[in-house]
């Protein structure tokens, strides 16, 4: 079977039906309906096997962050096939991209976070974090230091582990999760939960939840307490101000190590390299992937701070991946950090991006379906609601107006995501302010169609 970008929309349809098996996905609906084939993309913008151009409000999956088609990249990836397509980093081998890239992460990560432990995804990398961070303790003479600490609705990955760390109920529903010794505390999603309390007081409120559960198991058997400076899939949750540092004090007084999953928000989303510098935050590790390699190859991992990864040298650590530090994927890496180094990708999000969505985003609040309109850097979500004055949530099953919304969304030719009834957006961090603007007003359309739907 040849692969073809021009074959006819129901035949690719026809064909991903019977064998494609989607993740996060209701296969029979979507079998039912047909999936929209995406065929190529530049900038911003997917073209679908029909020929309509969609603006991706989404980097794909919050990854593409330099934008599609860039052919530097293209070709890093070509060179780095003719002359080392593949080797391992594990038997006492190393090669050049997989170095070169350790060590232009340890150049760019803030503190004495030099040193990475490569995977292939932000899924795998927080395994890695599971048993690094324990065998850690254990190296320590602490081996009861095993249980992690997570958070509701965070998201860390959909692997055994992974989807253990994250607090998604309804993943937690199949398959046995989460696994023994990963334990949870509420979010700080004030709009969603916040009740009667200040932004502040309910940011507090929700850190020291931490110390209690801390106090709760007993430090002393307490491994890491793990969280996304800003919560992605769980909806686009920003921290209230008082939160991060409440957080960095707990941690430090009870010496527990801190994991920030920066899979989002590291290079560039919001607007420094990494989530924790926007937040001043001093994680131990941090986990990372996507915007990595801005999508364009599967590659993540662990940057560890010099104690961990002193301690952890001590004794062979019995873990890896085949392609932990893939050559061509760690060359196309790299060659990602120089265009967003070079074009002052990251300097523009914090100068000139960030500000305009957070003008043009914030100014959706005025809507009648909108209980609250919010940005971080280029992450953005909308909160959608009968009645803005008591936060109220719909009475419909949870997430169906959000859903709605997002099928009206992508008629309109705009990749939005729901989160039960939160839309969310976080482009590639190119995106032009008249980009902006064309995607504002798309999602703009989007909240009418859905208001009226609901009339
Ligand atoms: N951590 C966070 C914060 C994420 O958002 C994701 C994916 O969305 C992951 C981990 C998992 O990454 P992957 O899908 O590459 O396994």
């Amino acid at each position: 079977m040849t692969l073809s970008n021009t074959a006819p929309t129901a035949e690719l349809q026809a064909l991903d039906a019977a064998h494609h098996m989607h993740p996060f996905t209701a296969n029979g609906a979507l079998g039912a309906k047909g999936a929209r084939i995406i065929t190529r993309a530049k900038g911003v913008r997917l073209t679908d096997s029909d020929g309509a151009e969609l603006i991706d409000g989404m980097a794909g999956l919050w990854c593409v962050n330099i934008g599609y088609g860039r052919e530097e990249l293209a070709e890093a990836a070509a060179r780095q096939m003719r002359e080392l397509p593949y080797y391992n980093t594990f038997f006492q081998t190393s090669h050049v991209p997989a170095l070169t890239l350790a060590a232009k992460l340890a150049e760019l990560a803030p503190g004495d976070l030099n040193h990475v432990f490569f995977a292939c995804s932000g899924s795998e990398a927080n395994d890695t974090n599971i048993r690094m961070v324990r065998q850690y303790w254990a190296l320590k003479g602490q081996p009861a230091r095993r249980t992690i600490i997570a958070r509701h609705n965070g998201y860390h990955g959909s692997t055994m582990g992974g989807g253990s760390l994250g607090g998604m109920a309804g993943m937690h529903a199949q398959g046995g999760l989460p696994i023994p010794g990963i334990v949870h505390i509420d979010q700080p999603y004030w709009w969603g939960e916040g009740g009667e309390m200040t932004p502040e007081a309910f940011g507090l409120a929700r850190a020291r939840q931490l110390e209690e559960k801390i106090l709760e198991l007993g430090a002393e058997n307490v491994a890491a307490f793990i969280a996304e400076p800003v919560q992605g899939a769980g909806g686009v949750i920003i921290p209230p101000d008082s939160y991060w540092p409440e957080i960095q004090r707990i941690v430090d007084k009870y010496g527990i190590l801190l994991i920030a999953d920066e899979v989002i928000t590291g290079f560039g989303r919001l607007g420094h390299w990494f989530g924790s510098q926007s937040y001043g935050i001093r994680p131990h590790i941090m986990t990372i992937a996507k915007g990595l390699s801005s999508g364009y190859q599967p590659i993540g991992g662990s940057i560890v701070c010099d104690e961990v990864a002193h301690t952890i040298a001590q004794d062979e650590f019995n873990h890896g991946y085949t392609y932990s530090g893939h050559p061509v994927a760690a060359a196309v890496a790299l060659e990602n950090l120089r265009i967003l180094e070079e074009e002052g990708i990251i300097a523009r999000v914090r100068a000139e991006a960030a500000p305009y969505l957070a003008q043009a985003w914030g100014a959706l609040a005025d809507h009648p379906l909108v209980g609250e309109a919010v940005s971080r850097g280029m992450m953005a979500s909308l909160a959608l609601t009968p009645d803005k004055a008591s936060r109220a949530r719909f009475a419909a099953e949870a997430g169906t107006v959000g859903y709605i919304a997002r099928e009206y969304s992508f008629g309109n030719n705009l990749v939005m995501r729901h989160v039960g009834d939160r839309l969310i957006i976080a482009p590639p961090l190119v995106i032009s302010t008249d980009d902006m603007d064309a995607l504002v007003a798309r999602a703009r359309k989007t909240l009418d169609q859905t208001h009226a739907h609901l009339q």
